[in-house]
């Protein structure tokens, strides 16, 4: 059951010296990762915290965060299919992707409103990406039964929808990362806004779970622990509040 972040005991976050966060939704305002939110990264990173980027979003777009963002530095796209780390190829963490039977599956599933390819899919090879163009929650969960019995994952963020051949985690690969930095899953906290996230709020598998408020309303197979008061972005910077607090 998930409990405000207010609530958690601060010595649960002096183990802490990782942050594996979603960007959409989770770092941003309105769109756009936020001013107070590259502040309170500031400090953080100051006090020894290291943020790993993991978000559904393009290979693409993630290599430019890596690059760019003050204290970025590797960073995991499509949903933990691949990670970028700036002046090196990109790295796929999964089994290459059946492209061309994941596009036939998502004209079968779609039904009279065809899914509409994201316009990054030029910049991503770990799964399919299209756009959710309105679809509730309720409406996305009808295609990812129609998905499933054609044997194919199906996961959402607050932006897009996305089919793949193997079971989209980010957790995963966060542990793939965190192993090769010498940090272990207790050392580790996540934060994530959506069912895209879902990988990194699995019991037991991190230190400290967490989602924003908007976690609140969705319907989910792993819930975070503790879920922030403030929405987006704002709910990021209560994070980094807190763990800044328990040093
Ligand atoms: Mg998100």
């Amino acid at each position: 059951m998930t409990q405000p972040l207010s609530s958690l005991p601060r010595p649960q976050l002096t183990a802490i010296r990782m942050l594996a966060t979603d960007i959409d939704g989770t770092m941003t305002v309105a769109g756009r990762i936020a001013l107070p939110v590259l502040r309170a990264w500031e400090r953080a990173h100051d006090a020894g915290l290291r943020v790993l980027l993991v978000t559904g979003r393009s290979s693409g777009e993630a290599l430019g965060l890596a690059r760019y963002l003050p204290h970025a530095t590797w960073a995991i796209a499509e949903n933990g299919a691949r990670l970028l780390i700036p002046d090196e190829p990109p790295e796929l963490l999964v089994p290459p992707r059946p492209t061309e039977h994941l596009h036939d599956v998502a004209q079968q599933i779609a039904g009279k409103k065809a899914l509409r390819p994201t316009a990054d899919a030029f910049a991503r090879e770990g799964d399919l990406a299209f756009e959710r163009d309105g679809r509730t929650d309720a409406e996305v969960a009808e295609l990812q039964r129609r998905a499933a019995v054609q044997g194919v994952e199906l996961i959402w963020s607050s932006v897009h929808i996305h089919l793949s051949a193997h079971v989209p985690d980010k957790g995963e690969a966060v542990l793939k990362i965190a192993a090769r930095w010498g940090v272990a899953a207790h050392e580790i906290a996540t934060i994530g806004d959506s069912h895209n996230d879902e990988g990194l709020w699995r019991a037991n598998r991190f230190g400290v779970t967490v989602g924003t408020a908007e976690t609140a309303r969705l319907q989910l197979r792993h819930a975070p622990d503790w879920r922030t008061d403030a929405v987006g972005g704002l709910g990021w910077c209560e994070f980094i509040e807190a763990w800044l607090a328990a040093r």
